[in-house]
């Protein structure tokens, strides 16, 4: 597995580049803003060909470079149907735009459940909910790591007191994310990045944030 990560924006956001490492096709997970040309740079350096963009969720700090790449590389967009108004309709669902947000509209939905191949690479759609209602995380299996977007930080979790996050699901999504293998390696959608197993409050995290 090939693997970059660029942090970017007002509120320090990663954007993810993975490619298989054999066939070299690649995706780009999440784009903040600032990011876009860096995207396009790095994959030419690994020689990776990008073949879709994918959005843990649609908050702008993780689409805005979304529109220009989708302009350059002319490949497909997805997202959790539940957070597809939000990109068209940037600031949408309530939360006050930082920066000029680009409209962009997503080309397929991801699924709880969904399998994706990226080459070689098989990265699985997890539906997480909570700090938004379309919130997913990637899961690729064989790789041993989980790209958890907005739902789990390094000690922490996605804020809930946005106008539709729902601290009652994130609980959920957060069991969820706890029956992974603990040594799942987390890369997370701000912050450093952690494994399953050194957050050792998941199974417990509606008591331990006092929800
Ligand atoms: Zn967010
Ligand atoms: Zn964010």
């Amino acid at each position: 597995m090939l693997l970059e990560i660029t942090c970017s924006g007002p509120v320090l956001t990663n954007g993810i580049l993975l490619g298989c490492s054999q066939t070299h096709k690649g995706v780009v997970i999440d784009a903040p803003p600032g990011s876009g040309e860096w995207f396009l740079k790095k994959a030419e350096q690994l020689g990776i060909s990008i073949e879709m963009l994918l959005l843990t969720h649609s908050h702008w700090d993780h689409t805005a470079d979304m529109a220009f790449l989708k302009k350059k590389l002319r490949v497909p967009l997805f997202v959790h149907k539940l957070d597809a108004p939000n990109l068209g309709a940037p600031g949408s669902d309530g939360l006050p735009l930082l920066t000029d947000i680009v409209p962009v509209e997503p080309d397929h939905f991801l699924e709880d459940g969904q399998q994706i191949s990226v080459g070689k690479l098989k990265l699985e759609v997890l539906h997480t909910p909570g700090h938004s209602p379309g919130g997913v995380c990637f899961y690729l299996p064989e790789e041993n790591t989980l790209i958890s977007g907005d739902t789990l930080f390094q000690g922490t979790i996605g804020r809930l007191d946005f106008p539709n996050s729902s601290p009652e699901r994130m609980w959920e999504s957060l069991d969820k994310l706890a029956q992974l293998p603990s040594e799942t390696r987390v890369i997370p959608g701000h912050g450093e990045e952690t494994t399953i197993g050194k957050e050792d409050w998941l199974s417990n995290a509606k008591a331990y944030f006092g929800g």
